[in-house]
């Protein structure tokens, strides 16, 4: 028979878990990154890659993926094994995501293997705000809007194979979307350090810019290289 102190503690401790239970199923994370890449910074490496069976991609910014966070800097992943990706959900997707979220890994494909890993290590951990398919649309949707090669190319940073002060790249982009971007660098064969991609955080709603939390450890050194593709 419990006494009263070991039954309101048994009744308390219910309550608690309850309550962080329903909390952690409404947002289990803090913000998202939307994660960009410079296709000519992956393939110039020692590591090389490959054009997608569909093509070589446009010479742009391609989409990595779009990246629940914590404020602290760590991240949660593959948080459902139960939601696979299912690519007859996102059929109507599919031109676009060819076009603007391209696989240059090899050996060459078509893409869906890293949207399948994109849905399964990140996706799953922000499927109470976005399904399957609005995961993908907010990823291209975000895309449309920050449009990272155009408020380079304005502010006189062109892929051209040039160096540019890694402040001019930060300070571009402030100006162009009014938040600052995280930016990560690679190393090219010859040992340069080079843009390589650009990190905008996001709202847990997937759709409004925010300023970042935390910033990623971008490797950059001050004067890096944006190479052609
Ligand atoms: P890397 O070690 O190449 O920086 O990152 C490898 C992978 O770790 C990324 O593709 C991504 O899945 C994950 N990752 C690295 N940094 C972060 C981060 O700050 N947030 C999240 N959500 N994932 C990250
Ligand atoms: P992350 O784990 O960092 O989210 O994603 C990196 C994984 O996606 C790696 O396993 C990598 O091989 C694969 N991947 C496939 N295509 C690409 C691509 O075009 N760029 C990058 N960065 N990773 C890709
Ligand atoms: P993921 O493996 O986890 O396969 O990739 C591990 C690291 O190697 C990531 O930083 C990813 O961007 C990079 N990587 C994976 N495959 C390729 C590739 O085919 N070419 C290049 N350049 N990098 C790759």
């Amino acid at each position: 028979v419990l006494s009263a102190a070991q039954d309101s503690d048994f009744f308390y401790l219910v309550h608690q878990v309850t309550d962080g239970t329903a909390m952690s199923e409404a947002q289990d994370f803090d913000f998202f990154y939307f994660v960009q890449q410079w296709p000519g910074s992956y393939c110039d490496t020692n590591q090389s890659c490959c054009y997608p069976t569909t093509g070589k991609p446009p010479s742009d910014f391609g989409i990595h993926g779009l990246w629940p966070n914590y404020k602290n800097g760590t991240y949660p992943s593959y948080c459902d094994p139960d939601y696979p990706f299912d690519e007859s959900k996102i059929s109507d997707l599919i031109s676009s995501l060819q076009e603007n979220w391209a696989s240059l890994s090899c050996p060459s494909n078509n893409g869906s293997t890293f949207w399948a890993h994109e849905w399964e290590k990140h996706g799953t951990c922000s499927e109470s705000v976005l399904d399957q398919h609005g995961y993908f649309e907010a990823a291209l949707d975000l895309k449309s809007r920050v449009g990272l090669l155009q408020i380079l190319q304005s502010a006189g940073i062109n892929p051209d194979g040039g160096f540019y002060s890694l402040s001019s790249i930060r300070s571009a982009i402030r100006n162009g979307i009014g938040y600052t971007p995280g930016i990560e660098c690679n190393v090219d064969e010859e040992g340069n350090s080079q843009l390589y991609q650009i990190y905008v955080c996001v709202d847990t709603s997937g759709s409004e810019l925010i300023e970042c939390p935390v910033f990623p450890n971008g490797k950059c050194k001050s004067s890096v290289e944006f190479p052609s593709f």
